[in-house]
């Protein structure tokens, strides 16, 4: 049986996300010249018609599958933040919603769904928790405050302080951030206070590298917060470890609450006495 949406018809589809590779991007990515415009496209050089910079997103990957069964190409991806490129996004995975405009059916199989997704996708990107969601979620997911928690593959220009490492672990610190030069363009110029929190510092294979886990509060910029880039973070990891520190590789282990714990399940169901 399938079932007929109203004209204004809209499903919404919660999940998690992990993504595996360094080369996806959250949701389309459009060229920035032509915008992948229909007719503009076929004349841009800078993506040679394409019209988008990538061959996919997470939000194609998980739209054209869950696209095809309920029969609708519209779709608007919803993420709770997004990590860039070439951060993977690890551990439990960043909650989304999809919402699906205009579906044309609407008794699908989400499970299998999600295991095709899965499947056709092994090694990049996978889901997990597929479920039924609904228009409300959409500004949860955007307006909730979450702390990440990161490992950095650091590399730094010398030996870390003696000690400093050590002093550093487990302490919360409060850092002042000015807007960084790569989302300037976008982001009012201010400085904003942000806490880290380092929670385990180990050698890595490379000279002087070491894998860096740091936890930070909702909207620090934690590329920014290990560099300092050239002192618009104070005091940077850099500062903090006595010698200036690249990051190399970034991974996203964990979405948090606000103050820095794990999020509940959104799938468990509420056990006897929890209230309400
Ligand atoms: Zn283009």
């Amino acid at each position: 049986m399938t079932t007929t949406s109203r004209p204004d018809g809209k499903v919404f589809i919660e999940g998690r996300y992990r993504k595996l590779t360094r080369d996806l991007p959250q949701t389309v990515f459009f060229c920035p010249d032509c915008k992948g415009h229909q007719r503009r496209r076929k004349k841009c050089s800078r993506c040679e018609g394409f019209g988008k910079l990538t061959r996919d997103s997470v939000q194609e990957l998980v739209a054209w599958v869950l696209g095809a069964a309920f029969k609708t190409r519209k779709n608007k991806f919803h993420g709770a933040g997004r990590e860039d490129i070439d951060v993977r996004m690890l551990g439990r995975g960043r909650p989304f919603v999809l919402e699906l405009i205009n579906p044309r059916v609407t008794d699908v199989d989400l499970a299998a769904l999600e295991a095709e997704i899965n499947r056709r996708n092994e090694g990049r990107m996978e889901l997990e928790g597929l479920h039924w969601s609904e228009k409300g979620r959409v500004r949860i997911l955007k307006e909730t405050r979450h702390a990440k928690e990161y490992a950095a593959l650091v590399e730094a220009e010398g030996e870390l302080g003696e000690g400093a490492a050590a002093a550093l672990i487990g302490k919360r610190i409060t850092i002042e951030q000015l807007t960084p030069r790569r989302v300037a363009h976008r982001r009012a110029e201010l400085v904003r206070e942000r806490w880290i929190e380092v929670t385990g510092i180990e050698e890595a294979e490379g000279e002087r590298r070491h894998v860096v886990r740091i936890r930070t509060e909702h909207g620090t910029y934690v590329k920014e917060a290990i560099t300092g880039e050239g002192g618009s973070t104070r005091p940077s990891l850099s500062d903090l470890l006595e010698v200036p520190c690249v990051c190399v590789e970034l991974d996203v282990l964990g979405i948090l609450d606000e103050e820095g714990e794990p999020l509940p399940d959104r799938r468990a169901p509420a056990g006897f006495g929890d209230g309400v």
